[in-house]
């Protein structure tokens, strides 16, 4: 089942503020290699972590451009290989 979720994308490269993971209410955000991800499975698309990334990294998956489109991906990767 596809699910719909806030989406972290290339800002937050290199960046890793973790601001979005002190305001998550469901604790779905996990540190990856290069980046923090959401677990769309558990979101529950409350927006706060998009309002806290000082960078401007996390969009809501409908908002995404083409380009940005590869992190829902990424992020379904990161959590099936955990
Ligand atoms: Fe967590 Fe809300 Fe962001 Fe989803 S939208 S990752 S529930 S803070």
């Amino acid at each position: 089942m596809s699910v719909m979720a806030f989406v972290i994308t290339e800002a937050c490269i290199g960046e890793k503020a973790s601001d979005c993971t002190e305001v998550c209410p469901v604790d779905c955000i996990k540190e990856g290699e290069d980046q923090y991800f959401i677990d769309a499975d558990t979101c529950i698309d409350c927006g706060a972590c998009e309002t806290a990334c000082p960078v401007g990294a996390i969009y809501y998956e409908d908002d995404l451009t083409e380009e940005r489109k590869v992190f829902i991906e990424k992020a379904k990767q990161f959590y099936q290989n955990l």
